[in-house]
């Protein structure tokens, strides 16, 4: 017989059940392929579900980001602040719009953006902050629109770990001028890609259409008259729109969304309970305030306790079938992006002393109880291959 081998374990994947696919076939089987009644359907399901008045679905987290920037009336010459520890999108989207990223330092304890930072780093140019919910976890947006309501200057949220996420029991969507999300599969549900922007304000609503569709005004043109041809496109645009096929399928994986939260959460808690007793790696902290959506689970391996540090556990971890990640490589250390930004002038110490010891563990909905005890027993082997780490919390505690 050949031996078996364990399946591979991804640091996350997406969850298809057969309703899934039967709306997807509906849609294929019907008149629209895009733009047609799903795509509606699924961005008032979203509003709904999240209480805020407008979602406007896009084709990916990226045009989310890059649209809401634009709305806010990010243009050539501006300033954008962005936190170090996000996904390159956070600051890519920015230099789209002609604008700077300047990048400030995140908390070492959470990985999310510090409102010091932000403060320090606010000039005349300053159009908005980009607020990310790395993890899953809110920013502290209370701190951070004390102090940038009175300089005029909003935030977008970029929510592509959060949704489902709540601060102050306040849901995610509801704590920025525009929140971005996505749809990768990857993230909490998925289209395959898509995204959407979400937003209370009628007009970067209007103006978040416009702009996801070439900017052809189908107003002006409605207005003039409804049976003629005739068009104008009044402002440039993109193509950005999300499909009827993939907002079926938004449409069933958004009733799942409490279960994949409720599931994330429960494994979440077992690995928070494991970590206790681990010297040497040490879960992020969330806040009393927030109530985290878990997109990721990310540890902090201390190199003077763990032989090898993060890269050696990774590369341990590989061996035994179990998929980590590093999310992320901080943004000023990309090779494209780091001529084209500016860092804030108090540095990205905390980002830069993460970046050396963050590791992303498994964590999705379908993953199931063995899966998660594959993934222990991979760690403490993996723990007792390396010389340091194989004692407890509290004998460590005894012994220094
Ligand atoms: C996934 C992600 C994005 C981009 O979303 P896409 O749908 O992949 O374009 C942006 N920001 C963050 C923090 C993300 O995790």
């Amino acid at each position: 017989m050949p031996p078996s081998v364990d399946p591979f374990i991804p640091y996350g994947r997406q969850l298809l059940t057969e309703d899934d696919l039967e709306g997807v076939a509906a849609v294929l089987r019907g008149d629209f392929l895009t733009t047609g009644p799903f795509v509606e359907q699924f961005e008032t399901d979203m509003a709904r579900r999240l209480d805020v008045k407008h979602g406007v679905a896009v084709c990916n987290g990226t045009a989310a980001l890059h649209l809401s920037l634009l709305a806010a009336g990010v243009v050539h010459g501006d300033e954008v602040i962005v936190p170090a520890m996000t996904f390159a999108s956070t600051a890519s989207t920015v230099l789209m719009c002609g604008a700077t990223p300047v990048v400030v330092d995140v908390s070492a304890e959470t990985g999310l953006i510090d409102t010091k930072a932000v403060l320090a780093a606010v000039t005349d140019r300053t159009r908005a902050v980009v607020a990310v919910d790395y993890t899953g976890v809110p920013c502290d947006y209370d701190a951070l629109h004390r102090v940038l309501s009175s300089r005029r200057i909003p935030i977008i949220s970029d929510a592509c770990h959060s949704l489902g996420a709540a601060y102050h029991q306040k849901k995610v969507g509801n704590l920025a001028l525009m929140t971005a999300l996505s749809f990768h599969p990857v993230k909490h549900i998925t289209t395959g890609e898509g995204g959407m922007v979400m937003t209370h304000d009628d007009a970067a609503a209007k103006q978040l259409r416009l702009l996801r569709n070439h900017g052809i005004n189908r107003d002006h043109h409605a207005r003039r008259n409804r049976r003629t041809w005739e068009y104008d496109i009044t402002t440039l645009g993109y193509n950005y729109r999300l499909t009827d096929i993939q907002s079926a399928l938004g449409i069933s994986q958004l009733k799942k969304l409490d279960r994949f939260v409720a599931r994330r959460r429960e494994i979440a808690k077992r690995y928070d309970a494991f970590f206790d007793r681990i010297p040497g790696i040490d879960p992020l902290v969330i806040p009393k305030a927030c109530a985290s959506a878990y997109h990721l689970y990310v540890v902090r391996v201390d190199p003077e306790r763990i032989t090898g540090g993060r890269n050696a556990l990774y590369a341990r971890l590989f061996e035994l079938r179990i998929g980590t990640n590093v999310h992320y490589k901080p943004i000023h250390h990309l090779t494209a992006l780091a001529p084209r930004l500016r860092l804030g002038s108090k540095g990205c110490q905390m980002a830069e002393h993460l970046f050396e010891r963050i590791l992303s563990l498994p964590i999705y909905p379908a993953m199931t109880d063995a899966d998660l005890g594959r993934v222990l027993t991979a760690i403490t082997h993996a723990l007792q291959t390396s010389r340091s780490s194989a004692v407890r919390k509290s004998e460590t505690h005894a012994s220094s």
